[in-house]
C-alpha cells in the first residue's frame, strides 16, 4: 500500500503502473474465476471475477473478484483490509458506516466494531435515515467514519466532509471510497439547483444502488483535488491509499477502457481509498507517506 498526497504523485504511479496493469488484468478480465489470496479470510480462494456489473463488454473488476468465503469484492476487501490496518479496533471501536446492513458491515460487526448504520431515506420514518451533510449524530461521537462509494452522489461534497469531521472525536479517522480518477480536477456532472431540481451538465451517470431500483445519479467524477476538499473540511494526514496487487485481488476496475483524453474513463480507477484523521493527528500516517511501502505493494 502506498499513500499519495498530490496529483503529481498519483499520476507518476499511474503511468509507471500502466504496463503492469495491462499484463496482469487482461487474463483476469477474460476468466470466470481467478485465484487470489483474500486478506480478510486469510486464505487462498477462487474469486468470481464477474458479478454481472459491466463496463462495455468487460467485467467490472472493482465490484467483481468476489471472494466466495467472505462474499466481498475487490473494493470492499480493500476497504476492509485498510480499516483493519489503519483503524484497529482497540482504538477505533465506534464506527459510523454510511450504508445499510451489508456483507461489509456484517464483517465489521463480526470483528467487534460497534457499527452505527445509516442510509439516505428522506421522507421516511426509518430510524436509520441520515443526511450525510447534516447528520443527527453528536459531536465527537465516533472513532471512525466509513463510507463506500457514497460521496459522488451527494451534491454538497464539502458539507458531507465537514459533518464527517464533526462527528469524529479528536484523533478519529475517516476512511472512504468513491470512484476517484487520476485527474487533477473533479468533473462536475450535475448540480442541485436552489429549487431542489437536478441540473445536468453532462450526460447522467447512474450507479447501481441496493436501495434504488433505478440506480442513483453521480454528481461528480472525482479528481485528486478531492484530497484538498478533505483537508479544507478540517482533516489532517489526508492521503490516497493505493494498494495495487492482483494476487490479492486488488486491481484497477477495468483497464481496457483507459481511453478518454482526460483520463476519466470508467476503466481508469486505481484500487484507492481516501484516508484522513481529525486533529490532533499525532503520527498516525506520517510513516506511511512519501512513497513508503507496505506488504503487498
Ligand atoms: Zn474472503
Amino acid at each position: 500500500m502506498r499513500l499519495f498526497r498530490t496529483f503529481e504523485e498519483v499520476q507518476a504511479f499511474e503511468d509507471a503502473n500502466w504496463p503492469v496493469r495491462l499484463a496482469a488484468e487482461s487474463p483476469i478480465a477474460a476468466s470466470e474465476r481467478w485465484p487470489i489470496h483474500c486478506l480478510v479470510c486469510e486464505r487462498d480462494v477462487e474469486a468470481a471475477v464477474n458479478i454481472g456489473a459491466l463496463f462495455g463488454d468487460a467485467p467490472n473488476l472493482r465490484e467483481g473478484i468476489v471472494c466466495p468465503v467472505c462474499g466481498m469484492g475487490n473494493r470492499n476487501r480493500l476497504m476492509a483490509q485498510l480499516v483493519h490496518d489503519l483503524a484497529p479496533i482497540a482504538q477505533f471501536r465506534k464506527v459510523a458506516v454510511f450504508e445499510p446492513r451489508s456483507v461489509y458491515t456484517a464483517m465489521l460487526e463480526k470483528a467487534g466494531y460497534e457499527v452505527a448504520h445509516s442510509a439516505f431515506l428522506p421522507g421516511t420514518n426509518a430510524a436509520e435515515h441520515q443526511d450525510m451533510t447534516a447528520t443527527t449524530y453528536r459531536d465527537g461521537q465516533f472513532d471512525l467514519a466509513v463510507h463506500n462509494d457514497v460521496l459522488e452522489h451527494i451534491p454538497d461534497t464539502r458539507a458531507a466532509l465537514r459533518d464527517n469531521h464533526r462527528i469524529l472525536r479528536p484523533g478519529g479517522k475517516l476512511i472512504f471510497t468513491c470512484p476517484i480518477f487520476a485527474i487533477r480536477s473533479t468533473i462536475v456532472r450535475a448540480r442541485m439547483g436552489e429549487d431542489g431540481q437536478v441540473e445536468h451538465i453532462l450526460e447522467p451517470e447512474i450507479h447501481g444502488d441496493p436501495l434504488a431500483a433505478d440506480g442513483v445519479l453521480a454528481f461528480y467524477n472525482m479528481g485528486i483535488d478531492l484530497l484538498e476538499a478533505v483537508r479544507e473540511a478540517g482533516f489532517a494526514d489526508v492521503g490516497l491509499a493505493v494498494w495495487y496487487d492482483p494476487a490479492l485481488g486488488f486491481t484497477t476496475n477495468n483497464h481496457p477502457l483507459k481511453n478518454a483524453a482526460d483520463g476519466s474513463a470508467v476503466g481508469n480507477m486505481l484500487p484507492a481509498v481516501v484516508v484522513a484523521t481529525k486533529e490532533p493527528a499525532g503520527r498516525w500516517l506520517n510513516s506511511l507517506f512519501a512513497g513508503s511501502r507496505r506488504r503487498g505493494a
